[in-house]
């Protein structure tokens, strides 16, 4: 629970504050963008909610935060509002929130499907969660998209006997998972899901396609907020900068109009401008190979 006597100072006075326990995962500013702020080390609230929406929109925020990092004087009803989770994207797709520590607050997804439900990467394990996972009809798949994100897989495996589904290279963060990818080879695992090695973040990174639409990219791919373009960090490509950049361009063969990050803004385009956008990062990803600082 947020701690008002360790406030951040740059919070806007009101109802609602970041503590200095925040870890600046940005899971808040994906959520509330007009109420959470960056200050560098931080999150802070730059402005006090307003409106019944914007109320709703801080204490989701409030949830999602991996660390309890936020706080409210708001008199108010948590429980209601923990039942908005998993929050609906678009189709059958679902943001899970209730983001872990773990993973460093990585977002996860849940796909409701009629041939079995799939959850991509792992939230925190918690009896509400499980709870409306059970009432949707369970979870068939989970996907690890890479090591640094599998969080409680392990406990949502064993609860609804899923099958875990990670690549090889990777295997050391989740070694008992049942499902290994191995080499660059696609797999559809399932009919509309297909899965891809993108190494380059990690040794073993993978993403999946949902639909021809949805692309859940894990730390492989995401949307600047404030730049508005597609982007990838040099700085977090543990593995290789340059397998990355390799990777990122055999996703130009694809057409979708959703990325879906573990870290970073979610976006949705309609796919020719997707594919510009795609187009111009790998264009800047192989510029930044050039130099000596890179992209
Ligand atoms: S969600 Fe929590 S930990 Fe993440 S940036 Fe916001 S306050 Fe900080």
């Amino acid at each position: 629970m947020a701690n008002p006597k360790k406030k951040v100072l740059e919070n806007i006075e009101g109802e609602f504050f970041v503590d200095s326990t925040c870890i600046n995962c940005d899971t808040c500013r994906q959520l509330a963008p007009a109420l959470f702020e960056d200050a560098g080390e931080t999150s802070f609230v730059q402005a006090q909610p307003q409106t019944p929406e914007e109320f709703r929109a801080a204490l989701q925020s409030l949830i999602a935060c991996p660390t309890g990092s936020i706080g409210t004087l708001h008199k108010n009803s948590s429980s209601e509002i923990m039942d908005d989770f998993p929050i609906l994207i678009e189709d059958d797709v679902f943001y899970c929130g209730f983001n872990s520590p773990k993973s460093f607050g990585g977002n996860s997804y849940f796909v409701k499907h009629p041939k079995g439900n799939w959850l991509i990467d792992s939230p925190k394990y918690l009896p509400q969660l499980v709870r409306q996972f059970e009432a949707m009809g369970g979870v068939k798949y989970i996907f690890l998209t890479h090591q640094d994100d599998v969080a409680e897989a392990a406990k949502y495996a064993a609860k609804f006997g899923s099958q875990r589904i990670i690549h090889e290279e990777d295997r050391a963060a989740q070694p008992d998972a049942e499902i290994l990818l191995k080499g660059q080879a696609l797999y559809e695992m399932a009919p509309g899901f297909i899965l891809f090695p993108t190494p380059g973040h990690t040794k073993g990174h993978c993403v999946l396609l949902y639909k021809d639409r949805f692309l859940f990219t894990g730390d492989h791919l995401w949307w600047r907020r404030k730049r508005k373009q597609l982007g990838a960090s040099q700085g977090v490509a543990w593995y290789s900068w340059r397998k990355q950049t390799e990777s990122m361009e055999r996703l130009l063969r694809f057409n979708f109009e959703w990325v879906l990050p573990g870290h970073g803004q979610r976006m949705k385009l309609p796919p020719p401008e997707m594919r510009s956008e795609l187009a111009a990062l790998v264009n800047r990803m192989k510029a930044s190979l050039e130099t000596r600082w890179g992209y």
